[in-house]
């Protein structure tokens, strides 16, 4: 395979440890996956087998957290849903100013803002994730007892989050989810 942008042959290494930047989020990691460098860019392009797998899974994780959601993360859930920030604003009872503002980590979501964040997700998406990926059935399971326990949760924190790779692949081959197994 050639760099995109300068056609010089680019160096593949396997079994690395990846940081998901394109997320938005600064604690996503992609675990063995394979990273291709270019060695006169300098750049390092990750092998996502399964892009929509990924998405769903750093979703559950997220939804899983029993901290409370970062700016970050509630973008990130937002953008998976597919919702414009203001329209998601004023599901969530926002006004669109203030809204922003939490994305933006100028304020903290409340905790019904929260818990309102992780029971729209789940209730769209929830169905999607138990047909077309199984093995993070238990997480979504979690995902719902989260949002059902009645207490004010901690302030929020920011955990590594870590989605193998290998968890993707098996997802793509079960399913129609774009991707194949990768090879370095
Ligand atoms: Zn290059």
């Amino acid at each position: 395979m050639r760099c995109f942008d300068c056609g010089t042959e680019l160096v593949c290494r396997a079994n690395q440890s990846y940081r998901y930047d394109e997320s938005g989020l600064d604690n996503v990691f992609l675990v063995g996956i394979n990273v291709y460098d270019c060695p006169k860019c300098q750049t390092i392009s990750p092998e996502i087998p399964n892009v929509l797998g990924l998405h769903l899974a750093v979703s559950v994780a997220l939804l899983g957290k029993s901290a409370k959601l970062r700016g970050p993360e509630v973008r990130f859930l937002r953008k998976i849903l597919g919702v414009r920030s203001k329209d998601f604003a004023r599901q969530l009872g926002y006004n669109p100013v203030s809204y922003s503002r939490i994305e933006n980590d100028k304020e903290n979501i409340n905790d019904q803002g929260d818990r309102l964040v992780r029971l729209w997700f789940l209730a769209q998406r929830s169905a999607e994730i138990e047909r077309h990926f199984a093995a993070i059935e238990h997480e979504v399971v979690h995902a719902w007892e989260i949002v059902r326990m009645d207490e004010i949760r901690e302030e929020a924190t920011n955990e590594r989050i870590e989605i193998p790779v290998d968890l993707l692949v098996q997802a793509a081959q079960n399913e129609e989810f774009a991707g194949g197994t990768p090879a370095c």
